[in-house]
């Protein structure tokens, strides 16, 4: 059973910063943990203030791109990122503590994680790993790169560690008003609550926090007996449900891996594939074939995550700010109908590129997210993000009106739904994969170039060996094994240290087992896993 024991981070030096010298520009309140909330709302001088939330890959991407604006642009603007944990990093920053459920933990991190992906395909663009990074890192060297990026790009004084964003409440009209955000800043036993006001909010807060549990009849009697020498059934074939099985399949007794029709087996895995789940009994669990597991110990839900935003969703302190997101699992309302933001938990509408709301409530520059794509490199697709976004917050004009933003959106769900996908429950999937993936990358900053924001050097955004390397990354992952199982590690990553030389190093090694699997076949081959979906459900 895998046990979700802390990890020791040994080889990490990991850069903790306290709060910054110059107090924050937001008035605030100290509080006892017991105290009402009395903090009024504060307005800063600034010509523009924007709020970011998180500070994993997608809210450090905004933070940087925002502050990459020419000078003069961002004269006078102040720019705050939340976060609610103690550093940056976002979900490669592990917990510290135990997991007790059913609290969740502060991240869906696991012990033996490696990434699935090369990491050089993780990168911000021009910002690589360190030198000597294996190709397929553990989480402790991803962790370093965002402390790293953060550190060295000088973000930090922009960065509210322990601040969570508790709620966020419009006060205005479609084309004028502010953001009231409450924030929680937690410091030992004292709590501080700050309420002060933005014009614009970024939420970067992530999607991998809170579990899709499929409801299945019967869940409430069926009670396992036996927790020693397990047999497990591993629900879900994204890239979690495939790690789940790689890694439970040696130890446990016996292993099923329930998948869905159109997913595939995990090679190499040690499981019996079976089915769908149709319901549980007090004593075994039914397949939709009929089937019934009678010998099931423990059931692994590798079922994805729920799209929420809590704080967008609360009620604000302010009886006059509405809320900017209402949570609406059943809903039947669509792009065109939807007089909010709304989120059905796979998919939050209507929103252009998945970056803009066309909530009627605000102006479509008011609220945007950062990371929301799924199936995508998160990294470069932040940054392509974040460039759309800070040219809009720079110049509203940016972007089309506000019809030809439902229009295009519009369209795009009925070319989704001609390709057989319903975009209500595909949600934020790059359906298509990489291709799809690189596309919508590319087409976001071919955009910016075209309304003249960017420089046109007529290239694509995402270089070839990017794209090389996402699609081959099974083949990469086979050779790195192979170097890794030789020994051979660092005569292959001495010298490389610039992006250059790491996507040269991707491209020898594609050449190099590619002639081996071609002498000897797939012979020795290691799964290592797919670029990351983690809603196989
Ligand atoms: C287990 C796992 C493994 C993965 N492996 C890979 C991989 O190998 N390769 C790959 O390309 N991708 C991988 N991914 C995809 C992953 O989503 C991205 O790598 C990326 O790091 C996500 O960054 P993010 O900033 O969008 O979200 P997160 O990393 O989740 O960051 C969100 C941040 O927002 C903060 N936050 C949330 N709410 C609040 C609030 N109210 N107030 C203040 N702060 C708040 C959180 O504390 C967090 O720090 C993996 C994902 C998971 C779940």
């Amino acid at each position: 059973m895998v046990r979700f024991s802390q990890y020791v981070v040994s080889i990490l030096s990991l850069f903790l910063w306290g709060e910054p010298e110059v107090p924050p520009a937001e008035g605030g309140c100290l509080l006892n943990n017991s105290s009402a909330l009395t903090a009024t709302n504060q307005r800063s001088n600034a010509s523009k203030s924007i709020a970011i939330v998180g500070a994993g890959s997608a809210g450090l991407a905004i933070l940087k791109t925002i502050l990459d604006l020419p000078q003069e642009t961002r004269h006078g603007w102040e720019v705050v990122l939340y976060e609610q944990r103690r550093n940056v990093g976002g979900l490669w920053l592990p917990d510290p503590n135990e997991p007790q459920p059913p609290k969740l933990p502060e991240t869906p991190l696991y012990p033996r994680l490696r990434t699935n992906t090369p990491h050089p395909t993780m990168t911000y663009p021009g910002y690589t790993f360190r030198p000597h990074t294996p190709l397929f890192p553990t989480h402790e060297y991803v962790e370093q790169y965002h402390v790293d990026f953060a550190v060295n790009n000088n973000l930090t004084s922009y960065i509210r560690l322990n601040h969570t964003v508790h709620s966020a409440g419009w006060k205005g009209n479609s084309t004028v008003g502010e953001w009231v955000v409450e924030v929680h800043h937690t410091n030992g036993e004292v709590k501080s609550i700050t309420k002060r006001s933005f014009d614009h909010l970024i939420v970067a807060n992530g999607h991998n926090h809170y579990p899709r549990i499929p409801k299945f009849q019967g869940t409430d009697e069926w009670y396992p007996e036996r927790y020693v020498n397990m047999t497990v059934l591993v629900v879900g074939g994204g890239a979690s449900g495939r790690d789940a099985v790689l890694q439970v399949g040696p130890i446990a007794v016996k292993t099923y891996h329930s998948l869905k029709e159109d997913k595939e087996p995990t090679p190499d895995a040690n499981v019996t594939v079976v089915p769908r789940i149709s319901h549980f009994t007090r004593t075994s669990i039914v397949l939709v074939d009929g089937r019934s597991l009678d010998d099931v110990d423990a059931v692994i839900l590798a079922t994805g995550y729920e799209f929420l935003v809590p704080f967008l969703s609360r009620p604000s302190s302010d009886q006059d700010a509405s809320v900017g997101l209402v949570e609406s699992p059943k809903t039947t309302l669509n792009c065109t109908t939807a007089p909010t933001l709304i989120t059905n938990l796979r998919y939050i509408f209507p929103l252009w590129e998945h970056i803009f709301s066309l909530s009627q409530q605000y102006p479509p520059t008011a609220l945007s997210f950062v990371g929301l794509p799924v199936l995508i490199a998160n990294c470069p697709s932040d940054i392509a993000q974040a460039l759309l976004i800070a040219h809009a917050l720079a110049d509203p004009s940016t972007l089309p009106s506000r019809a030809e933003m439902l229009a295009d959106l519009v369209a795009q769900e009925s070319r989704l739904r001609e390709r057989g996908y319903d975009p209500y429950y595909a949600g934020h999937k790059m359906v298509g994969g990489d291709d799809d993936a690189q596309a919508y990358q590319n087409n976001l900053v071919r955009y910016l170039k075209q309304k003249g924001r960017l420089p046109d050097d007529g290239k694509d955004y995402v270089e070839p060996w990017r794209r090389i390397a996402r699609k081959e990354s099974f083949l990469l992952g086979r050779a790195w094994r192979r170097i890794e199982d030789n020994g051979e590690a660092d005569k292959w990553l001495d010298g490389v240290e610039t992006e250059d030389q790491w996507a040269d190093l991707i491209l020898r090694l594609v050449n190099w087992q590619r002639k081996h699997e071609d002498k000897y076949g797939l012979h020795g081959s290691v799964y290592v896993g797919q670029p990351w979906d983690e809603s196989g459900f």
